[in-house]
C-alpha cells in the first residue's frame, strides 16, 4: 500500500476514535474519510474504531470500487463520494453529535447565534430526512452544503468537510458547540441572531484569523 494511503488510514482511524472519545458518536455510529489523489480512505461499516488495525485499511476509488482492504466500506459511501466529486474536500467527518442532532429535529437552518457560523460558510442548513446510506441522503446533504463546509442531516447528525482531517474535525466540533449554544440560549429565552452584515464581517476577519 502506498505510504500516503497508510498515513491517511492512520489519520482516519485516529479521527474516528476521537469522535467516540469526544462524545460525538456512540459505538460504530458516524464515519470518517480522507482523499489521497483519486483514492478515498474510509472507515468500514459497523466496526468499533478501537478494533481497527494498520492492516485493515479500506480504500475506494471515486466511483466506489474498492481498491484496498477486506472490510466493507461505510454505508455512507454515497454521501462521502458525492461530496468529494462536487467540492475541494480532502476529508469528511460525519457524526451523531448529540446537540447537533437535537437541533436537526427542530429547525431547517441553525440559527446564527454566534459568529462561528461564518467559519462554516454561513448559516448551516439542515438537509431533509432521508434513510442513512442512500443516494437520496447524499443528494439532500450535497444541496444543503452549497456554499457551506458543513450541514446537518435531519433527525440524523452532522456532516463537515475540509482540506484536511483536522479542519473537517474542527468544523464538526464547532458545529456541535454552536448547536449547544443555541439550545442553551433558546431554552432560556429568545436569542438575538447575527444579521448577514455581521456574519460577513466575521467571515472576512476569520479568513486571516490565527498565526500567520
Ligand atoms: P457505518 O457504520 O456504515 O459507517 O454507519 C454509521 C452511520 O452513522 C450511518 O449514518
Ligand atoms: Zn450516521
Amino acid at each position: 500500500m502506498p505510504d500516503a494511503v497508510e498515513k491517511a488510514w492512520s489519520d482516519v482511524v485516529a479521527a474516528a476514535r476521537r469522535t467516540v472519545a469526544d462524545g460525538l458518536v456512540v459505538g460504530t455510529s458516524g464515519n470518517v474519510s480522507a482523499r489521497v489523489g483519486d483514492v478515498v480512505v474510509v472507515t468500514p461499516t459497523g466496526v468499533p474504531y478501537d478494533r481497527l488495525r494498520p492492516q485493515d485499511a479500506v480504500a475506494v476509488d471515486l466511483e466506489g470500487r474498492q481498491v484496498a482492504g477486506e472490510l466493507a466500506p461505510t454505508s455512507e459511501l454515497p454521501l462521502h463520494l458525492a461530496v468529494y466529486r462536487a467540492t475541494d474536500a480532502r476529508a469528511i467527518v460525519h457524526t451523531h453529535a448529540p446537540h447537533a442532532t437535537a437541533v436537526s429535529t427542530l429547525v431547517d437552518v441553525v440559527p446564527p447565534v454566534h459568529y462561528v457560523t461564518a467559519s462554516l460558510g454561513g448559516p448551516v442548513r439542515v438537509a431533509p430526512y432521508a434513510l442513512y446510506g442512500t443516494p437520496a441522503l447524499a443528494e439532500a446533504a450535497l444541496a444543503a452544503l452549497r456554499d457551506r463546509t458543513a450541514c446537518l442531516m435531519a433527525n440524523h447528525g452532522t456532516l463537515a468537510y475540509g482540506t484536511s482531517l483536522d479542519q473537517a474535525y474542527e468544523r464538526t466540533a464547532q458545529l456541535e458547540w454552536l448547536c449547544r449554544v443555541w439550545l442553551l440560549s433558546s431554552a432560556a429565552g429568545a436569542p438575538r441572531l447575527l444579521p448577514p452584515a455581521d456574519l460577513a464581517a466575521a467571515a472576512a476577519s476569520l479568513s486571516t484569523y490565527g498565526q500567520p
